[in-house]
């Protein structure tokens, strides 16, 4: 979609159901290879990404979204030295798992170099230099074919795709999570961004559906983003190690003291409360 800076970009995710946002002024708007990019400023969330017209990440709220993929994982598995990130083209994630002194490698895997260059450019606010870290390994290609195929073996494997539309449709499949658990190292866990569940149950049941034939524990946790629209969003969470999902809050607070995070959102509390799912959620993935 083409927004004018007098006009409002309109995103319709969801059935019978539209947000409005106000462009204050477009700075960039392009195609890339893969889907169609714009970045406007908004006097609520300062620059807004969105891709095939589906808001990806705001300088205003993109720390909650971030913090809760990164931290969580990496805390409650307690020794990650390699992450991979598919997806992530903004880099707020990879910023974001960076400020774990004990991460020796971060390889992040997305399909469209446009989104990558873009973001060095005009989200430094998001990504910061955290595509000029010596511990970044940058893949441009399909986070599927990646997967199925890297000798690489990780800890954390974290999928920042966007909605299952276009490029994003395949990083929703058994045959992908398949792919992650073939490249996590014993004891990994991998977390995915799965959609808000009071919009998107059905996406949030596959997924959950596909890692419990796969895992020996796959559950989800939430956080609540203003600009994904429609109630808490579910980030998917699966390991062989059942002991991860609910690590002790003492253990995390220790990890976290060592850890020396600066957050905005994350807290150990935040990280335990996140796990516990309101009843509409729990039928969603029983
Ligand atoms: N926070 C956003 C969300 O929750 O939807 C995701 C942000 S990030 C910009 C999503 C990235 O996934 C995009 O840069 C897109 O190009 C990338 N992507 C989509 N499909 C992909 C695939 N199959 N392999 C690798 N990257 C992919």
């Amino acid at each position: 979609m083409t927004a004018s800076p007098s006009d409002w970009f309109e995103e319709t995710l969801y059935k019978g159901f539209r947000t409005r946002y106000r462009v204050g002024e477009i700075l960039h708007e392009t195609k890339t290879h893969h889907q169609h990019l714009v970045l406007f400023r908004n006097e609520t969330f300062g620059h807004v990404l969105a891709l095939n017209g589906v808001i990806q990440t705001t300088e205003r709220d993109e720390f909650i979204y971030h913090e809760m993929l990164t931290h969580t994982p990496i805390l409650a598995h307690g020794a990650v030295r390699n992450v991979l990130i598919i997806g992530g083209g903004d880099g707020g994630m990879l910023e974001e798992a960076l400020k774990h002194k004990t991460v020796t490698r971060v390889t992040l895997v997305e399909i469209d170099a446009g989104v990558i260059e873009f973001s060095k450019q005009h989200l430094k606010s998001i990504c910061g230099d955290a595509f000029d870290d010596p511990r970044v390994d940058i893949v441009i290609g399909d986070g599927m074919a990646y997967a199925a195929e890297t000798e690489h073996r990780f800890d954390v494997v974290i999928v920042d795709g966007t909605d299952p539309i276009g490029p994003g449709e395949i990083l929703f499949t058994e045959k992908f999570y398949a792919a992650c658990k073939r490249c996590l190292a014993p004891g990994g866990v991998l977390v995915t961004q799965n959609g808000v569940p009071f919009m998107q149950g059905d996406e949030l049941q596959g997924t959950i559906r596909a890692l419990r034939t796969l895992f020996d524990d796959a559950s989800c946790y939430t956080a609540t983003i203003p600009t994904y629209v429609g109630g808490c969003m579910a980030f998917g969470w699966a390991s062989d190690d059942p002991s991860l999902r609910v690590a002790p809050v003492s253990v995390l607070r220790d990890r976290f003291a060592a850890a020396m995070l600066e957050t905005d959102y994350y807290t150990p509390d935040v990280h335990c409360g996140a796990f516990a799912l309101p009843r509409y959620i729990e039928r969603i993935i029983a």
